[in-house]
C-alpha cells in the first residue's frame, strides 16, 4: 500500500496512530468504529457485477482484489510501516526477513549484475547471494563494513546495488551510510539496508539516503516470538518495481501474523526504548567483569563504528555483543546451560531475553574478525536489569571455575 502522509508528527504518535484507516475500522454507514483494522481472511473477493470485476482487473491495487494482493489488515500494517518512516512511498510485505530481502535484491538484479554486500551481513543474507544469485549469474562481493566512501574503489560498471546492515547483527560494526549512500547515488546504484537492530525509529533509513529499508518484523516489531514476516519499505522511485516483482514472486503474508505484528509495532517505541535502556547498562557491567575481553555494543566506544552510530543513531536497542578472554565454544555451556532469565535460542527482539553463542570469524571473507575466546549474543528483554546481571554474574563465575 502506497502513503503520503502522516509524516508530520513524532515517532510516538505516529506509532500510536499509523494505518488506523476510518474505511478499515468501521462497516460503511456506521456510526462508530473500533480501534484496531480487523483481521479479514479471505482469498476469494466477490464483485458486485461485471463493471466492479472489470474496474478490479483495471485497477487490481485500488482497493479488495484477490487475496494475494493483501486485505485492510495487511495494508494497515504496510500503512503504518511506511509512515514511520520519512521520505517512503510505500512498504510490501514478506512471510519472514529473509524473504524481504530476497525480495529487495531480486526485484533489483538481473543476470550479468554484480551486488556489493558487507562483511557483516547476517549469515542467511550471505547465502542467498552465494548461492541464489549465483546460480542466476549475479555476482556478490564483500566489503569491510568499515569501509565508507572506500567503497566507490570496489564498484564496477555492471554493479547495481549495494546491500548494508547496520549494526552487524553479530559483530556490531556500524557502517557509514551517508559515504556510501553518497557513492551510490552518483553512479545510479541502489541501497538496501537490513535495519532489522534499529528499526525505523533509531535510524530513519530513507531518511538517510536509503532507497529500501529492509526488516525482519519477526524481531523487535512483531516483538512477543510469536510471529514470522518481514518487510520492505521504499521511495516512489522503487515502490512500483518492488510492488510488481513480490507479487510475481508470490508473497503474500497471512492476515492472522499481521494482526499481530501491527498489535507489536504499537508497542514498539516503550519496548525499545526500556530494552535499550536495560541492554546499556549490562553492556557497561559486562564491560567491567574481568572475563570479558571486550563488549560488542554500538553506544560503547571502543565498538568499530561508535562515532558513526553517534552521529547517526537515535539511540541503541538491545541487542549486543560480548568476547570472552578465554576458552572454547563447548566451555560456554558453564556459563550459560543454568542461567535462569535467559533462553538459549535464535531469534531476537522479543519482550524475553535470550543468549545464544555465536562464531563470527568463519561467516567472513572480506575481512579478519579476532577473539581470543568465545563471543555470546544477548538479546536483552523486558526483565529487570538487575535480575539480569546477577544471572549472568553468577553464570560468569561457573565459567571461569573452569579455568
Ligand atoms: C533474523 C534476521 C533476519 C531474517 O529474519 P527472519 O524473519 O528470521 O527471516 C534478517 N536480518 C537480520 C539482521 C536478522 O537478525
Amino acid at each position: 500500500m502506497a502513503v503520503d502522509n502522516g509524516k508530520d508528527k513524532a515517532p510516538a504518535t505516529r506509532l500510536a496512530e499509523a494505518g488506523r484507516r476510518a474505511d478499515w475500522t468501521r462497516p460503511p454507514g456506521a456510526r462508530a468504529g473500533i480501534v484496531n483494522p480487523p483481521v479479514w481472511h479471505a482469498s476469494t473477493i466477490l464483485f458486485d457485477n461485471l463493471a466492479a470485476l472489470d474496474a478490479g482487473i483495471a485497477a487490481p491495487d485500488a482497493g479488495l482484489y484477490y487475496g494475494r494482493r493483501g486485505t485492510p489488515t495487511s495494508w494497515a500494517l504496510e500503512t503504518a510501516l511506511t509512515e514511520l518512516e520519512p521520505g517512503a512511498a510505500g512498504t510490501c510485505l514478506y512471510p519472514s526477513g529473509v524473504a524481504a530481502i530476497a525480495a529487495a535484491l531480486l526485484s533489483l538484479l538481473k543476470a550479468g549484475d554484480h551486488l556489493l554486500v558487507t562483511d557483516s551481513a547476517y549469515e542467511p543474507t550471505r547465502s542467498f547471494a552465494d548461492r541464489t544469485l549465483r546460480d542466476l549469474g549475479i555476482e556478490t562481493t564483500y566489503y569491510d563494513p568499515l569501509i565508507g566512501a572506500g567503497i566507490a574503489a570496489l564498484v564496477r560498471p555492471n554493479t547495481r546495488a549495494i546491500l548494508l546492515e547496520s549494526p552487524g547483527s553479530l559483530s556490531f560494526d556500524v557502517q557509514d551510510v551517508p559515504a556510501i549512500v553518497a557513492v551510490a547515488r552518483a553512479r545510479d546504484i541502489v541501497t538496501v539496508l537490513d535495519n532489522t537492530w534499529a528499526t525505523p525509529l533509531l535510524f530513519p533509513a530513507i531518511g538517510h539516503g536509503i532507497d529500501m529499508s529492509v526488516q525482519a518484523l519477526t524481531k523487535y516489531v512483531a516483538g512477543h516470538s510469536d510471529v514470522m514476516m518481514g518487510a520492505v519499505t521504499t521511495t516512489a522511485a522503487h515502490y512500483p518495481k518492488l510492488r510488481s516483482a513480490s507479487y510475481r514472486l508470490g508473497y503474500c503474508v497471512g492476515p492472522d501474523d499481521a494482526y499481530l505484528t501491527l498489535r507489536g509495532l504499537r508497542t514498539l517505541g516503550v519496548r525499545l526504548a526500556q530494552q535499550g535502556k536495560s541492554a546499556l547498562k549490562i553492556a557497561h557491567w559486562l564491560a567491567a567483569h574481568p572475563a570479558v575481553e571486550r563488549v560488542l555494543h554500538p553506544a560503547l566506544p571502543g565498538c568499530p563504528g561508535h562515532d558513526l552510530w553517534a552521529r547517526d543513531f537515535t539511540g541503541a536497542s538491545g541487542l549486543f555483543g560480548f568476547v570472552l578472554k578465554q576458552g572454547k565454544r563447548s566451555q560456554t555451556a558453564a556459563l550459560i546451560d543454568d542461567l535462569d532469565h535467559f533462553g538459549i535460542g535464535f531469534s531476537w527482539g522479543g519482550f524475553e531475553s535470550l543468549i545464544l553463542p555465536s562464531n563470527v570469524a568463519p561467516i567472513r571473507t572480506a575481512t579478519q574478525f579476532e577473539a581470543p575466546g568465545p563471543l555470546l549474543r544477548l538479546s536483552i528483554g523486558l526483565e529487570d536489569p538487575d535480575d539480569l546481571i546477577a544471572d549472568l554474574a553468577a553464570g560468569l563465575e561457573r565459567y571461569q571455575a573452569q579455568f
